[in-house]
């Protein structure tokens, strides 16, 4: 037997025992696979956490938690019963050690941050932006990002079942926090969504359209179904990919009589225009992968979908070693065939430095998980660059690793830089986070961030507007 540094165990997948959490130990099997009863107990706060978790658990934990709501969450707190049962999944809160558990666990990092998992040297990069993909400023109509010359992002609302610590689109998703007023939305839904199919008929230059959000699973089912049955009728698009994390954190969701009868008939009028219909989700931990997920997913494929795919986002703490993403594929392949497909660099939200990779941790990430997986489904890594787009992380071109800042190029336009005849022979700047630079990198980040904050030239790091 070759020593190798992973070495591959097929895992069944387990439903963790709701019935070990106070708050739910009298809870049936038919209401959990409920999603109105998952919906409708959702933890939105801590006195909620507390009534499920009962008194197990430090009240430390609690005022870290509080405090973090207060002064540094960009997302309100917001998650589902399936989702909360996979935190700490062995252990009941009158376990001993369940407190520092729950501090260590993957799940809880990023769904239930709190305030001592933050940087206090550098919270936020000084180039961190609430918008940090720009996605409104390359809105062709409100909530429909054209960035690439085929394809577009439809954010079809701006809500989710589930709100994660670290998500991207903190700008716009979510309920306001003490900390981020949200963007609003100035049109109304149908007008918008109307607005979004017009722009499509009229540029046959766009084949494929990202259908996200927010999370489509808090759309109205017949909504959804009526938005893609319009694009359905557009000739030019022919992939269109559906954005829900609830196929994890709400798979009872996807389990309703009312969306498999719905995907099917979509999947059907799909498969009659050529035309290929996928999931895209978002799973960052192997023990996020239940049988009731794999349950949802397969029940997807088999409406005649074309694929279930993932895309995580890298985290510290989460999932950050070759060993937690390799577990993860393995569990999303193999019993639940969830195609793994991207994982993306944290993008540069505030406050989220103590997730973040630097872009050579990145690399290395990959380079380990290479040839374990069939090739079909070994992710790629993947940083986002402002004005960029999504690129590989072996792409950057140049890397400047004492000052941490990686250049990239890129080879197409947006209606940002169209004017811009240099575009295309530019190089673009992405940032790894400062506290990983050796110390003269870091003196150069201070002085240039108090030269920053004297001209005022940074983008606000704290992100209440006015
Ligand atoms: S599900 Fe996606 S859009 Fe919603 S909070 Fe999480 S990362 Fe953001």
């Amino acid at each position: 037997m070759i020593e190798q540094p992973y070495v591959y165990r097929h895992s069944e997948l387990v439903e963790p025992d709701w019935r070990r959490l106070p708050g739910w130990a009298a809870v049936t099997a038919a209401d959990w696979e409920s999603a109105q009863w998952q919906r409708a107990h959702c933890v939105k706060n801590i006195r909620q956490l507390r009534a499920v978790l009962g008194d197990g658990v430090d009240e430390a934990f609690y005022s870290d938690l509080e405090r973090d709501q207060a002064e540094r969450a960009t997302m309100s707190m917001l998650l589902p019963p399936q989702m909360l049962n996979t935190i700490v999944p062995r252990k009941a809160p009158s376990d001993p050690g369940f407190t520092e558990a729950l501090y260590a666990d993957p799940v809880r990092r990023y769904m239930l941050p709190v305030f001592s998992d933050r940087r206090t040297d550098w919270p936020s990069h000084p180039y961190s932006s609430r918008d940090s993909l720009h996605e409104a400023e390359m809105w062709a109509v409100e909530g429909l990002t054209h960035r690439y010359p085929t394809k577009v992002l439809a954010e079809v609302l701006p809500t989710c079942p589930q709100y994660c610590g670290h998500c991207t689109r903190m700008d716009l998703v979510g309920n306001p926090t003490p900390v981020v007023e949200k963007l609003k939305f100035a049109l109304a839904r149908d007008e918008r969504l109307g607005a979004m199919i017009t722009y499509l008929r009229a540029n046959p230059g766009v084949r494929d359209v990202v259908v996200s959000g927010g999370d489509v699973a808090n759309l109205p089912w017949p909504r959804l179904e009526a938005f893609v049955s319009d694009l359905l009728t557009i000739e030019s698009v022919r992939d269109i990919r559906l954005a829900t994390k609830a196929l994890m954190g709400l798979p009872q969701y996807w389990l309703t009589d009312e969306v498999r009868a719905g995907m099917e008939r979509l999947a059907a009028k799909a498969l009659e225009r050529d035309v290929s219909i996928a999931i895209h989700t978002h799973v960052n931990a192997a023990q996020s992968v239940t049988p009731l997920v794999a349950k949802a997913a397969k029940a997807m494929l088999a409406t005649g979908i074309r694929d279930v795919r993932n895309q995580g986002v890298l985290l510290r703490g989460v999932n950050n070693s070759t060993e937690a993403l390799l577990d993860l594929c393995f569990a999303l392949l193999d019993d639940a065939k969830i195609m793994p497909y991207y994982f993306y660099m944290c993008d540069m939200i505030p406050n989220a430095e103590h997730w973040r990779l630097g872009l050579s941790e990145a690399q290395y990430l990959q380079h380990q998980i290479m040839g374990y997986l069939p090739g079909f489904a070994t992710p790629r890594m993947l940083c986002d660059v402002p004005y960029v787009g999504k690129r590989w992380v072996h792409q950057a071109s140049r890397y400047d690793t004492d000052h941490g800042i990686s250049y990239w190029t890129k080879n197409y336009r947006t209606a940002v830089d169209a004017d811009d005849q240099l575009a295309l022979a530019r190089e673009f700047e992405y940032y790894d986070p400062i506290y990983l630079l050796p110390e003269s990198g870091q003196e150069w980040w201070r002085t240039k961030s108090a030269e920053m904050a004297k001209a005022d030239a940074a983008p606000a790091v704290l992100v209440r507007s006015a």
